[in-house]
């Protein structure tokens, strides 16, 4: 031990969201002699650890641990709402990236992290869609094997939320004007959440804890408020483990390990390894942030009288029909022929993008539209680390180069055009025309460890997110999507942590054997 850190590990995996969550569980389930601990700069908001923030019912207590979220400049003021930076604002639970945010075009204005035990996973909207055609990792044989246990664990149903009142009604309407010619699965539906209902009908909100399950009472050690500074590296490239700083004390330490996962997030992920001197061509480039349009519309009246959510019956009925931050989300799935943008539609009073301006009326009138466009993806975008300059955690601070394309103009066009068909199926637009937001919105941020088939230069990691030429170093997280997808990506990711999980499980318990066996 040096101090409150293991001398030595198995897999040390940095990174408490989704994606560190799900390496953790399926190392523990698959080798349960692995000696596995998850290092999290961040602090741990509730318990269990990494349980979704929207499960804290008090809401000064939800808006404390938020707050405890959004980074260093953010640790010590309680209850403060997102800090304000240069007029860009962060969503609740997440803190803003630096002056580096637009170091060449556009950049991300409002790019932003979460540092906490669960990452953002503690903070998120749950939808957890299928990629489809294009979207799909083509090279990833078996994608839907892992996208099932990602489900299995992430807990989605799309059923949990799907009988909120008015949620039939947005769906009968959105499908007769845009399901026809589309295969079975991909018309309009309730989207797949993460989430469940428990007897009362109260919904939880999956956060990591879900994906990790019990792995922390059966051995897999959780070390909080402890930044990873550097991945160790022996003369061959070989990982040896990682270097540690204490944010309790500052003290540092090394933890030796076989195998080292950075799921650190899409922004920091390329920051650790080009901290640790692992700089690959393509380290960072291939950013992706999903530009996306909003619309809102009001129902018409015949359609909010014909909801029945007044009547409500026992308890769980009620919980169930209350228009809420829980209420029911549909899904317009991408379909690149008729429809190559994902649509989420769902209640205002639900949206985790709130629309004050709206006039007040009553629950569920108003229904937010939300179309997320393929972003056209090129190595020029990308996030770099300055050599001298560092961020708040003493890390090389990130500077962001990126911007839309004619491509990505007409794509938008075309997403605009969409909304709009789709809104006017619903009911009376509120808005004028499609509000565009700003580079960042999407939370979404892929492609900076994008994995491949080869090393070609055009990606960091194998298909098991193994690191090209640094035999041990893996990398997780949304970064490793290489496709131009629309959809959310938290499910494909999780999906693609379990292959590199069960990869690593089979080659280092043969290994253990080995050993035992004196072979
Ligand atoms: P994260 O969850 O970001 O976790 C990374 C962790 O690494 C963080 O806890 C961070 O503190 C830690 N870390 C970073 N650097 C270091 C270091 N050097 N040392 C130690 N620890 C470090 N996605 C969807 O698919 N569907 C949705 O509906 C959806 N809605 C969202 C809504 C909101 C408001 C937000 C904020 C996000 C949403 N997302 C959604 C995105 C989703 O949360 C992410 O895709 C997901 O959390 C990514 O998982 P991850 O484990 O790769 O990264």
């Amino acid at each position: 031990m040096t101090g409150r850190y293991p001398g030595e590990v198995d897999v040390a995996v940095v990174g408490s969201g989704p994606a560190g969550a799900a390496w953790a569980r399926t190392l523990h389930e698959n080798a349960p002699d692995l000696r596995v601990a998850v290092f999290e700069v961040g602090p741990v908001l509730s318990a269990p650890p990494g349980d979704h923030v929207k499960n804290i019912a008090d809401p000064q207590a939800r808006r404390r641990a938020q707050r405890a979220s959004e980074g260093p400049a953010a640790e010590a003021d309680g209850e403060q709402p997102p800090a304000t930076v240069d007029g860009r604002r962060g969503r609740p639970g997440t803190f803003l990236l630096g002056d580096g945010f637009a170091a060449g075009g556009t950049g991300l204005p409002v790019g932003a992290m979460s540092s906490n035990v669960g990452g953002m996973g503690a903070h998120w909207t749950c939808a957890c869609p299928r990629p489809g055609g294009t979207e799909r990792i083509g090279f990833v044989e078996d994608l839907d094997d892992l996208l099932d246990e990602a489900e299995r664990l992430l807990g989605v149903s799309a059923q949990a939320l799907a009988d909120a009142p008015l949620a039939g009604e947005v769906r009968r309407l959105l499908g007769a004007a845009l399901d026809a010619d589309r295969p079975a699965d991909r018309r309009v539906q309730p989207m797949p959440l993460a989430v469940r209902r428990d007897d009362a009908g109260r919904a939880h909100w999956s956060g990591p804890s879900v994906v990790l399950g019990d792995v922390l009472e059966r051995g897999v050690a959780l070390h909080p408020e402890t930044l990873v500074e550097r991945v160790l590296r022996e003369g061959n490239g070989a990982v040896r483990g990682i270097a540690v700083r204490d944010r309790r004390d500052g003290t540092t330490a090394e933890v030796a390990a076989r195998t080292v996962v950075v799921a650190a997030d899409a922004l920091r992920t390329p920051q650790l390894l080009f901290a640790s001197g692992v700089r690959p061509p393509a380290l960072g480039r291939y950013l992706n942030d999903q530009p996306q349009v909003l619309l809102a519309v009001r129902l018409p009246n015949e359609v909010l009288a014909g909801d029945g959510a007044e009547d409500h019956g026992d308890a769980s009925t009620a919980a169930r029909t209350a228009i809420d931050g829980s209420s029911g989300v549909s899904w317009v799935p991408f379909d690149d022929d008729r429809h190559p943008f994902h649509g989420q539609v769902m209640q205002m009073d639900a949206s985790p993008v709130p629309r004050p301006d709206l006039p007040a009326d009553r629950p569920g009138a108003y229904v937010g539209l939300g179309w997320f466009v393929a972003k056209d993806v090129r190595a020029q975008d990308r996030v770099e680390f300055d050599e001298t300059a560092t961020d708040d955690y003493g890390m090389p601070a990130p500077r962001v180069h990126y911007e839309l394309t004619d491509v990505d103009a007409e794509r938008l066009a075309a997403a605009r055009s969409a909304i709009t068909t789709a809104a006017h199926a619903l009911g009376r637009l509120i808005d004028d025309e499609p509000i565009e937001l700003p580079a960042g919105s999407s939370l979404h941020y892929q492609g900076t460890t994008r994995m491949g088939r080869s090393d070609d230069g055009t990606s960091v990691c194998d298909v098991n997110g193994e690191v090209w030429g640094v035999p041990g170093l893996f990398v997780a997280g949304n970064g490793l999507i290489p496709t131009e997808t629309a959809c959310n990506p938290t499910l494909t990711t999780v999906a693609l942590a379990v292959g590199g999980a069960r990869h690593v499980a089979k080659t280092l318990a043969h290994a253990t054997l080995d050993r035992k066996d004196g072979s």
